[in-house]
């Protein structure tokens, strides 16, 4: 049986473990990725947000900050910023001025200030930064917005998201931006339709005969960002695609262009149908691997625990209907996360402007992001735990996922590179 051994292993392939192998492997380190497959950040909408609602507060936060005060305890902002809200910023600072790459090309924003985008349903959504692609729907006043669909393409429909923007629109207190819609007539034979550009540009051309407009807001059904930029060319308007749900192209895009850039800094991706954990008192010493039939050993200093939560795989949860309760595992050490009662989580509304109980679900960490029980002690000394993993936050309410993801990983590369 082979064995190798680098400085870092990381499982998990979403944001959570490609950033976290990207900031790493730029100083140096030799990094692996372990993966089982992909998880929520190819199902997101692609925006990084960082924090776009309080649980005290009717209306959206124009930053971060505005929210900080009102977070729970236990939320891991307020844990890995020791209570500080100015630690948040410089985390937040540092971990985006040392990824231009991602954050000055790849995505349009600020950490410190929100925008306000239209999705696909029609609702309005604060986030910190959006995909370059995304950019020319952020919500500007005084504009027209022409939104554009297929007609064979049930799941975007331009004059129901028109409809319910209209609304939205007025909840948001924004009076002076005009909405339109129109369908091209091409089919679009699926959800990623190979449409010709030409046939949509020129579709698009006797639309604009009749409608004015300023932007025309698309579905992101098209492959890359380049796309989009050359039917912007042709056309000469600005165009923009809507965030949206899965099978949605925006994060299968972010995915995918870490995975480039993790490749691109010398990362090794190795595909894990299963994983054993061999731990010796409180630290990691070997991982055994099953990958395309084989069994392989690996050994690292340092390891990062990126596998997400019950989506992503990271959490399992076994129902035991005797007893009424609902286990929840961490799948790949075998820790018990929590126990809670199932009425407890069924009667529960999953839109309740508190959150879920079953999404705040997660591993407790401490301010280096190392495992720790009830009491605070730590579990295991070289592993950390970023991304979707943790406990203690809702994203879908907060509009808070991306957010945690970086901080957890920008103090989960320090401490290693501290321990150095
Ligand atoms: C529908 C949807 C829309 C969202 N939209 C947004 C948004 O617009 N903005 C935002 O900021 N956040 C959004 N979020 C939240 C955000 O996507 C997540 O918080 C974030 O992507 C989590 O990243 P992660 O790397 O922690 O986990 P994941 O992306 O889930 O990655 C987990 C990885 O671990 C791997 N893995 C798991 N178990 C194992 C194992 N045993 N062995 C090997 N590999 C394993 C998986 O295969 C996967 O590669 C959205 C989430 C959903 C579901």
């Amino acid at each position: 049986m082979s064995e190798t051994i680098v400085d870092t292993i990381i499982i998990g392939i979403g944001a959570a473990g490609l950033l976290s192998s990207i900031y790493l492997a730029r100083k140096g380190q030799k990094v692996l990725c372990l993966f089982k497959g992909l998880g929520a950040t190819a199902m997101s909408s692609g925006c990084f947000d960082i924090l776009g609602y309080s649980y005290k507060r009717s209306d959206w936060l124009s930053s971060f900050t505005e929210g900080y005060n009102d977070l729970p305890s236990e939320h891991p902002y307020k844990i890995l910023s020791e209570g500080d809200l100015h630690q948040l910023d410089s985390i937040l600072k540092e971990a985006t001025v040392n990824l231009g790459e991602l954050f000055d090309k790849f995505l349009y924003g600020n950490y410190t200030k929100n925008v306000l985008i239209p999705t696909i349903f029609g609702t309005i959504k604060p986030t910190a930064y959006v995909q370059v692609s995304m950019k020319n729907a952020i919500l500007r006043e005084d504009t027209d917005m022409l939104i554009i669909g297929f007609r064979d393409f049930y799941e975007f429909n331009p004059r129901l998201i028109a409809h319910m923007l209209k609304t939205a629109l007025k909840v948001f207190d924004i009076c002076n931006i005009r909405i339109n819609y129109a369908y091209l007539k091409t089919q679009s034979s699926t959800t990623f339709p190979k449409i010709s550009l030409e046939t949509i540009v020129s579709e698009i051309k006797s639309i604009l005969k009749h409608k004015r407009t300023d932007i025309i807001l698309f579905p992101a059904i098209f492959d890359s960002i380049e796309t989009v930029k050359k039917i912007e060319k042709e056309l000469n308007i600005h165009i923009a695609e809507l965030p949206s749900t899965p099978a949605y192209r925006a994060g299968i895009r972010l995915n995918s262009f870490l995975v480039n850039l993790a490749e691109k800094y010398g990362v090794s991706l190795i595909h894990a149908d299963d994983i054993k954990v061999d731990l010796e008192g409180r630290r990691i010493t070997r991982l055994r691997v099953l990958s395309h039939n084989r069994i392989l050993e690996y050994k690292a200093h340092n390891y990062i625990i990126a596998t997400g939560d019950l989506l992503g795989g990271g959490l399992e949860l076994y129902t035991d209907l005797i007893s009424g309760v609902a286990h929840i595992k961490e799948t790949l050490l075998g820790f018990e996360v929590e126990n809670v009662s199932i009425e407890n989580l069924t009667k529960q509304d999953f839109f309740s402007r508190n959150g879920h109980k079953l999404s705040r679900i997660g591993v407790r960490i401490n301010n280096s992001a190392r495992l720790v029980d009830k009491n605070g002690k730590e579990l295991v000394k070289n592993a950390y735990f970023v991304g979707s993993i943790i406990g203690g936050y809702d994203y879908n309410v907060e509009k808070s996922g991306l957010g945690v993801v970086l901080v957890s990983v920008w103090k989960a590369v320090n401490e290693i590179f501290r321990g150095e």
